[in-house]
């Protein structure tokens, strides 16, 4: 699958009334103003956090921000494995991913995959929701099978590349 990386420039399918009230759609300190439910995945916003549980009656539906950059396959992380290892332990690898995924996602519901690229030989590409998974995927990474990594952040911090390799 093809990855759209993100552009400085707004949405442009955003007309300029709601530029004006919602400057960059995906910017994370953006939240809503009351209690909101997102109609996909099901995440309640109240009391200042997304959180799983109880929907309350009654409470605006919206779509959160890992829905709608995983529906427009927007990531705000990209993580790159690159090791002759991934050969042969592609599928722990993935699972081990999964499993960091689902620990970070229990406590910060936005926090999430949105895809996991095998399609190169020796080579995985996993994008995130957020900047956070992919910090704790490079720590289970180096964990589990040592290597290397580099992390950078980019636009304003609002997105993070890691890298995470090893020759041998
Ligand atoms: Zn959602």
């Amino acid at each position: 699958m093809t990855t759209n990386f993100p552009k400085s420039t707004a949405n442009r399918r955003w007309g300029r009334a709601q530029m004006d009230a919602e400057a960059d759609p995906y910017k994370p300190s953006r939240k809503p103003a009351g209690p909101v439910v997102c109609r996909q995945c099901g995440a309640v916003y109240r009391r200042g956090r997304w959180q799983w549980g109880k929907v309350p009656a009654g409470v605006k539906k919206t779509l959160c921000e890992a829905c709608r950059r995983t529906r427009e396959n927007y990531p705000a992380g990209i993580v790159s494995l690159a090791s002759p290892i991934l050969v042969a332990h592609g599928d722990e690898i993935e699972h081990l991913i999964r499993h960091q995924e689902g620990a970070e996602k229990a406590d910060h519901p936005l926090n999430r995959v949105i895809a996991i690229d095998r399609s190169k030989r020796g080579r995985m590409e996993i994008t995130t929701t957020d900047i956070h998974l992919p910090r704790r995927i490079m720590n289970s990474m180096l964990r589990a099978y040592r290597g290397s990594v580099s992390e950078r952040f980019e636009q304003d911090g609002n997105f993070v590349r890691v890298e995470w390799r090893r020759d041998r």
